[in-house]
């Protein structure tokens, strides 16, 4: 048998040339979640058997003669946020235990019908909140770089099934950094899409209006083979762009020869040491690629992070309200309507969720409306024009992903601010709805690797992706 290529361009290059079959691919990656995934628990469901037949079919349709997809036989891990037809979705949720959703999320579609198969549903912060994957109603994912530490959040397990080898590629969903900063904390490429590039019909809502889905992979052009999967206009998404899906995969290459790359002189401090350090080496190795680095400032972006604990929760207190145990999963039952409410709610939403729900309902309330939420809503104003003015000076933005490391069990968990602050570079570009990805950049302290982020405007992914494949090949060129 033929080694297996690490990537999902290999795998699916090996097997539509027929050196390796789909079959013998999935198992290879089901042995290795066999042998590690009690260790790391990226998953809340491995749909092994459904795989292998997925499988079985693709390898049928070779050997007929019959067109096979992009992505025929490529293996990817699905965040447990997004609804899969008849198989549990529960976004790491007591609330939602045991339901099966009657239809596919667009992406989930999108990449079935590209031939790509899915392993299983990964393990999430509940309802995607969180920056450690701790707050889940199954337990934690752990890093699989050194199993003491947290993979970062929410979409810890597909991060760690992509580092650990579970899958060549993986989905999540990013509404502060959930893609990007579990990429950074476990050593993988992750990227969350212009807002509306990619389709959200079928993804549990969090906060609607920054919610986006995206990709985990070993190297940029993978992210970007995936992202050209799912992008493109969806009529099930009022939200989604009305355009086709970018060419991607060519940008990677590109090189930086030309490309002007913004430096932020005000960036909220914080980060460790040797993230910064990783950072400096990050612009020299882009200056020596041919780039002009330009310094500019973004003034209102120490203000993202509290307007962003405002925005998100005002609208999850909205989105969550669906859980009340009439349509969905649990019910705790109780002598009335309004009591079986409460006591569902009460026994099904952990306690981060119920922070949330009331954060966001406070913020929404008559009298505080104004105070909170508005004043929230002129701050995204604010870094919105922030960043058009950073824009019209530079092509794409350079920061740290997360200001620190992954970080051991238990760190933070009893000081959510401290929890809050691991998004602080994350969060702006998803108030301004723009493009951002984490490329892997050496390591920081205690050996654990570091992420840099690379920022563009909307719809500037192509942009985007020439610097993360400079960033990629300064760090050691691809896998
Ligand atoms: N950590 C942030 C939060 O808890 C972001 C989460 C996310 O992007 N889903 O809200």
């Amino acid at each position: 048998m033929a080694t297996i290529p690490t990537t999902a361009s290999g795998i699916a290059a090996a097997i539509a040339s027929k050196q390796i079959t789909a079959r013998e691919v999935i198992d290879s990656y089901l042995a290795q979640i066999t042998a590690r995934e009690t260790d790391i628990h990226a998953f809340n469901l491995v749909t092994a058997d459904a795989a292998r037949a997925h499988a079985d079919a693709i390898d049928a349709d070779i050997a007929a003669g019959r067109p096979i997809g992009p992505l025929a036989g490529v293996p990817i891990a699905i965040k447990d946020n997004l609804c899969t037809h008849g198989v549990e979705t529960t976004c790491s949720s007591k609330i939602l235990e045991g339901w099966k959703p009657p239809y596919d999320a667009t992406v989930v579609s999108r990449l079935r019908d590209a031939g790509a198969i899915m392993v299983g549903k990964t393990n999430l912060d509940e309802f995607a909140m969180g920056s450690s994957t701790e707050n889940s109603a199954f337990g934690p994912t752990r890093n699989p770089l050194d199993t003491s530490r947290v993979p970062g959040g929410s979409s810890g397990g597909s991060a760690a099934a992509v580092a650990a080898g579970f899958a060549p590629v993986s989905l999540g969903s990013d509404t502060g950094g959930s893609i990007r900063q579990p990429a950074a904390m476990c050593g993988v490429v992750g990227v969350k899409p212009t807002y509306g590039l990619v389709s959200r019909y079928g993804l549990c809502a969090y906060a609607s209006s920054l919610d986006q889905v995206g990709p985990f992979a070993t190297t940029v052009a993978d992210a970007a083979l995936i992202t050209e999967a799912i992008a493109g206009h969806d009529a099930m998404d009022s939200t989604s762009i009305p355009q086709p899906a970018p060419a991607l995969v060519a940008s990677v290459s590109q090189g930086v020869a030309g490309m002007r790359i913004g430096r932020v002189t005000d960036l909220p401090a914080g980060a460790e040491p040797e993230v910064i350090a990783r950072l400096n080496e990050a612009f020299a190795a882009l200056e020596a690629a041919g780039a002009t680095i330009v310094d500019i400032t973004l003034p209102s972006l120490s203000y993202a992070l509290t307007a962003y604990y405002l925005i998100a929760p005002a609208e999850a207190s909205s989105n969550l309200a669906r859980y009340d145990g009439v349509r969905y999963g649990l019910r705790v039952n109780a002598v009335d309507t309004n009591s079986m409410y409460g006591a569902t709610r009460a026994a099904g939403f952990g306690d981060e969720v119920k922070r949330r729900i009331m954060l966001g309902t406070y913020a929404l309330s008559a009298g505080y409306y104004d105070a909170y939420y508005g004043k929230a809503l002129k701050v995204r104003r604010l870094i919105a024009e922030d960043f058009e003015r950073a824009y019209a000076q530079v092509d794409v933005i350079l920061t740290p992903t997360s200001p620190v490391v992954a970080f051991p069990f238990g760190d933070k968990v009893d000081d959510p601010m401290a929890m809050y602050l691991c998004d602080i570079y994350t969060i702006p570009t998803n108030l301004a709805g723009h493009p951002a990805m984490s490329v892997p950049f050496g390591t920081g302290a205690h050996g654990m690797p570091v992420g840099i982020q690379v920022l563009a405007p909307a719809l500037g992914e192509a942009p985007m992706f020439r610097v993360g494949g400079a960033l990629e090949n300064a760090a050691g060129g691809a896998k």
